[in-house]
């Protein structure tokens, strides 16, 4: 079963202290050979407003961040102010202006951008502002050689962003600079080059065989177990056999 379930929690402003009532993610299915993830390495959402519940948006001085970074407050969600209606892609514009303001890593700006554009996908926009946005972002985040991560995945991910945007030269140049650092297939490298060469700007989809290898799924253990179901209490078997 494919369940996204949300519920209401409180948590407090990191900038201003208020205490206020906002939506959190409560339970995401795991991702699985059967998920809709497209090269970008992003998992398609069945609903936008699953993406926003990432974020928190204070109601007094719209601070935005990441909703695991607020402090959880015990206050009634119904005795709290609520967070404010914005649209659910714009939640990630104003994370970027809090970012810019808090000097956060072009990194951490680029991530943001990246998931203000699938947010924009997932209402059925283009999304193209978010996509420069994050090029530029992730651009700056490889120029500074001062952070330690997967800079290669990172090549990866850029590389795929300029080919959504058009810019195929530059998606190849930074496709090639991908190596075996970024745990990635090279069937999926070599494919994307290759869109990039052929000229296609348009998101695609991976096959499952490819999203059990980025995402290193275990296909014997989930198997094993749908044939063992029977057998087995389903306490013992749900929690992984649920995705
Ligand atoms: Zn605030």
């Amino acid at each position: 079963m494919k369940i996204y379930t949300l519920r209401r929690i409180t948590v407090i402003c990191p900038s201003c202290d208020l205490i206020f009532a906002t939506t959190q993610v409560a339970r995401m299915p795991k991702i699985s050979k059967e998920s809709k993830v497209e090269a970008d390495l992003h998992r398609i959402l069945p609903d936008s407003a699953v993406r926003a519940a990432l974020l928190g948006t204070c109601p007094e001085c719209l601070f935005t961040w990441w909703l695991s970074t607020f402090a959880p407050s015990l206050v009634l969600p119904q005795m709290a102010p609520d967070s404010p209606p914005v649209a659910n892609s714009k939640k990630f514009g104003h994370a970027i202006l809090t970012g810019r303001n808090e000097g956060a890593h072009a990194l951490d700006l680029a991530v943001v951008a990246l998931n203000g554009y699938w947010s924009a996908r997932e209402e059925f926009q283009e999304g193209r502002k978010w996509l420069e946005l994050a090029a530029q972002d992730l651009e700056k985040a490889l120029a500074d050689e001062s952070w330690w991560g997967n800079r290669s995945r990172y090549n990866y991910i850029l590389g795929e962003v300029l080919r959504l945007t058009g810019n195929f030269h530059g998606a190849v140049r930074h496709f090639n600079q991908v190596d075996r650092k970024s745990v990635l297939p090279k069937e999926l490298v070599e494919h994307q080059i290759f869109q990039a060469k052929q000229g296609n700007d348009k998101p695609v989809l991976l096959p499952p065989h490819i999203i059990q290898a980025v995402f290193k799924l275990k296909p014997e253990v989930e198997e094993q177990a749908q044939v063992n179901q029977p057998q087995l209490s389903a306490v013992d078997t749900a929690p992984t056999l649920i995705v």
